[in-house]
């Protein structure tokens, strides 16, 4: 048995089997590059799922990791420290809400937007039991709250009973939501760009009708923008293209760039009447460690001009998958905003990631027919070339 063979059966014999995980052992990586255990060499249009927008290995974001290593790890919230202000004063001023609170994960972010949504409800009226209207084929994650309101059926049957008081609408259908509507309905949860559930983009008409729904019923608006958020579209956060202003706003995934933090945000509309000491918490949330990293990686996106360099990149990247959609029958579609972009696929899109994997292309799916490229933010042209060769060489390999 080769090494990378006893690697992967080492690691099926220890870890539960949660993931059909692709025959590749992850070594190292360089830019936009992803190197294995073999030495063979990724090109990564996938970010480990929308989450390393900086590539690999940028030095002003490792130095600053490896400065506050050396100096402080952890503290808890019963103190301050330094770090964690300064990266909360950043997101704030690149997102326009005005109160952060810092968690480990996406999850745990919804986990606490729910929470918030509820709680200002809650002192709003002098009653709990209000309800949250979310969306058909939205992802939010797999705890069990954040399940409850992920709009994919088989992602919840086995776990039932869910929390009560979830009605789920239709993304971009606007009447839909309006019918969802009740008395008690206290928060209107969506992600501006759909991602897991297959690359789709809330268009201006639905976001400006919820929000409008949303300011006539004092509802709250509760954008996840766990995925879509950091850049990916071009803008800080995809709500600031449609002129729409969340009053929660979830983020996790590229906002460590790789180190495991999300946050949820409000504005101070919300936080006046949300939670207070005693009604959230968590241990390692927001940690000297995930502060340093949140604050460089704002930095070097306003030092790099990262957000300029996505929406120029955009239009190349979107021409030349076109230009695939135009050339192969079982290619149907583009879906996408910014660098967060689908291709629908006839063919099974793990069956064209796996093949994509031979020929040096890391490419992931996102519902049941759709090609997910959430490459790295710093990517080049000659990337965007280098992609689109591989990719024709992988279907000329799936056509046979
Ligand atoms: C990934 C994702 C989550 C869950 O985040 P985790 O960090 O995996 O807990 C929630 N919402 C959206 C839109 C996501 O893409």
């Amino acid at each position: 048995m080769s090494d990378k063979m006893k690697s992967m059966q080492q690691a099926e014999d220890v870890l539960l089997h949660t993931y059909n995980r692709f025959p590749v052992v992850f070594d190292h990586g360089k830019g936009v590059y992803l190197y294995d255990t073999e030495g063979k060499e990724y090109l990564d249009f996938a970010a480990g799922i929308a989450v390393c927008s900086l590539g690999y290995g940028n030095e002003t974001y490792t130095e600053s990791l490896k400065n506050q290593v050396d100096k402080l790890l952890h503290t808890s919230n019963l103190y301050y420290n330094e770090p964690t202000t300064q990266a909360a004063e950043k997101l704030l001023k690149v997102s326009g809400m005005d109160r952060v609170f810092f968690t480990n994960s996406g999850t745990e972010a919804i986990e606490g937007a729910m929470k918030a949504a509820k709680k200002y409800a809650y002192t709003r009226d002098g009653h709990a039991g209000h309800e949250i209207i979310a969306m058909n084929h939205s992802f939010h994650g797999r705890s069990m709250g954040a399940l409850s309101v992920t709009g994919t059926e088989k992602y919840r049957t086995p776990f039932g009973p869910l929390i009560p008081g979830v009605t789920f609408a239709e993304f971009n259908d606007l009447e839909s939501v309006k019918k969802a509507v009740k008395e008690n309905t206290c928060a209107i949860l969506l992600e501006t760009v759909q991602g897991e559930g297959g690359i789709y983009p809330a268009t201006k008409e639905f976001l400006e009708g919820v929000r409008a729904l949303c300011d006539e019923k004092d509802i709250l608006l509760i954008l996840d923008e766990i995925q879509c958020g950091m850049g990916r579209t071009g803008e800080m956060f995809a709500f600031q293209s449609y002129g729409v202003k969340p009053d929660i706003l979830t983020s996790a995934k590229a906002l460590g760039c790789g180190v495991p933090v999300g946050a949820f945000l409000m504005t101070e509309k919300v936080a006046e009447k949300s939670l207070v000491p005693g009604d959230h918490g968590t241990t390692y949330g927001g940690n000297p460690f995930v502060g340093a990293a949140v604050s460089t990686v704002l930095d070097i996106y306003e030092e790099t001009n990262l957000l300029s360099h996505v929406k120029e990149i955009t239009k190349y990247l979107e021409e030349q998958l076109d230009e695939i959609v135009k050339t192969y029958d079982f290619i149907t579609a583009r879906r996408g905003m910014g660098l967060m972009q689908g291709l629908v696929s006839t063919i099974k899109p793990v069956d064209i990631c796996a093949k994509a994997l031979e020929n040096g292309l890391v490419i992931i799916s996102a519902g049941s027919d759709v090609l997910r490229l959430v490459p790295p933010l710093i990517i080049e042209k000659n990337h965007v070339d280098e992609m689109i060769c591989k990719l024709k060489q992988t279907f000329s390999e799936i056509n046979l």
